[in-house]
């Protein structure tokens, strides 16, 4: 029993932790040898010993749900286990060096760039990379203006104006697009969940600058036809934008360059590792093909002899972000990578696969598409999805992704990942089948046990608390 619902055996009024300085005795005494007027006569800091120190910050810590507390299959996230020892490596006090300081002394920090670089060029199937958008969302609007920059130096970007986007798609794709300047052409997904390539033929144009897709799609399918995909946007004069939102199925088996995509962005927070979740932080590298290089933001890191140098690619869009990019985030993406090597990346992937499919075979909601890989997405069928997820908190676990994507009804969108043993795998899929058997009522006030009850959480977006307040303030 974790302090959550430990507390909900009591009362409901004690779902709450005090303040630091709400408890008593937080008047420390100042004795100081200074004149009277330099000092002041108490400081309100809280007096309190280490072991109420830890204990507060333990109940703080344990009133929420995080990776660390239970399995998060949150379809699309991937919200895996990040191994600790990254986090070692970027609080290394050689990682946090000023932005500022001269090429020669620090040279090691620009060698990871370069190595990072590699490393994600080598994964992806990509000619060059960089690594300043800060999240997957940023990459994606950063490609967008490299393609951009691309049409322009062929003379086409008035010609260009349009950029496809399946109906599977993450909403950042067709929210990137229209940040960019693009109208959005929303393609509708085949009865089997994939690309519809007639649909695609008829869509595509001198007017196609790009089209984007996800691969594994946000079903978990495999585009079978990407090949022919590529061939058709290619035929037309498009390009094609990988979403790396699923790399995590691929790892190590195939690489969306080889497929024939031109631009693609990792988000190294979902395959890699870092913490991520209410908005950050992340990284969102992109990798180009080699036509497409001399575009890339600025500035890039390139070995000249036996020194690591920035340079601005020839025609550069410019920067999109500060100095190297969120650096810590690529740090440790640096050294996971470097820790599990080609087999480990591999095994990962291979992992993600099979706990989606033990998963799903272990659950009673149906499952409309398959095969999938890394990801299902169940149908919650009579069930409001929404509801079931809150009513999955009360069972301990955290619940799927809700309601996307839309092709399938009262969507549960979920992703294991490879990080959970088969123990972890059966009490998600028993709290699933408890779910599935309850009525409407029983999910509607779900959630019971967890800190926050069911939330208005329109309102709570509206009208937002940002100072603390006592609950019966
Ligand atoms: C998460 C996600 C994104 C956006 O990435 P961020 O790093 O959150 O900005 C884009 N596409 C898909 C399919 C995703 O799951």
């Amino acid at each position: 029993m974790n302090y959550t619902q430990a507390k909900w055996e009591r009362e409901e009024d004690d779902l709450y932790e005090p303040l630091l300085s709400e408890k008593d005795g937080n008047e420390v005494e100042v004795n100081s040898s200074l004149p009277d007027e330099l000092t002041r006569d108490s400081l309100e800091l809280p007096d309190l010993s280490e072991p109420e120190l830890a204990r507060h910050y333990t109940r703080l810590s344990q009133m929420n749900y995080g990776i660390d507390s239970g399995p998060y299959p949150l379809g699309s996230c991937t919200m895996k286990y990040n191994p600790k020892f990254t986090e070692d490596v970027a609080a290394l006090p050689g990682a946090s060096i000023h932005p500022d300081r001269s090429e020669e002394s620090v040279q090691g920090t620009l060698e990871l760039m370069h190595g990072l670089q590699d490393y994600l060029a080598r994964i992806g199937g990509m000619d060059a990379v960089s690594l300043q958008p800060p999240a997957g969302a940023a990459g994606e609007f950063t490609g967008i203006l490299v393609a951009k920059a691309f049409h322009e130096a062929n003379g086409e970007d008035d010609q260009r104006t349009e950029i496809i986007v399946p109906d599977s798609a993450h909403g950042t794709n067709p929210a990137s697009a229209a940040l960019g300047g693009y109208d959005v052409v929303e393609l509708p997904s085949g009865e089997d969940g994939r690309v519809d390539l007639d649909a695609l033929s008829a869509a595509v144009g001198d007017s196609t600058a790009l089209f984007m897709l996800t691969n594994p799609n946000t079903l978990g399918l495999f585009e079978r036809d990407i090949e022919e995909i590529a061939e058709t946007v290619h035929e037309a004069g498009g390009l094609l934008y990988y979403d790396g939102a699923n790399l995590n199925a691929l790892l190590g088996r195939a690489r969306p360059g080889d497929m024939g995509f031109d631009i693609m962005h990792y988000n190294v927070h979902k395959t890699f590792a870092t913490p991520h979740g209410g908005g950050g932080p992340g990284a969102g590298p992109i990798g180009v093909v080699e036509k497409l290089a001399e575009f890339l933001p600025a500035p890039r890191v390139e070995k000249t002899d036996n020194r690591y140098e920035r340079f601005d690619p020839e025609q550069t869009i410019g920067k999109v972000h500060g100095f190297t990019g969120n650096w810590l985030v690529l740090v440790k993406t640096y050294a996971y990578i470097a820790r599990l090597g080609d087999e480990g990346l591999n095994d990962a992937s291979a992992k993600a696969v099979l706990n989606a499919n033990y998963l799903a075979s272990q659950i009673e909601y149906e499952v409309p598409f398959s095969p999938f890989h890394h990801e299902f997405v169940a149908s919650a069928g009579d069930q409001d999805a929404a509801d079931v997820a809150k009513r999955m908190l009360d069972y301990g676990v955290h619940p799927p992704t809700t309601k996307w994507p839309e092709i399938v009804s009262e969507a549960l969108m979920t992703e294991p990942t490879e990080i959970e043993n088969r123990e972890t795998l059966d009490q998600l899929a028993e709290a699933f089948n408890a779910v599935a058997g309850e009525d409407d009522g029983t999910l509607e006030s779900a959630p019971q046990k967890t800190t926050a009850k069911r939330i208005d959480q329109a309102s709570a977006a509206r009208n937002l608390r940002l100072s603390w307040q006592k609950l019966d303030e």
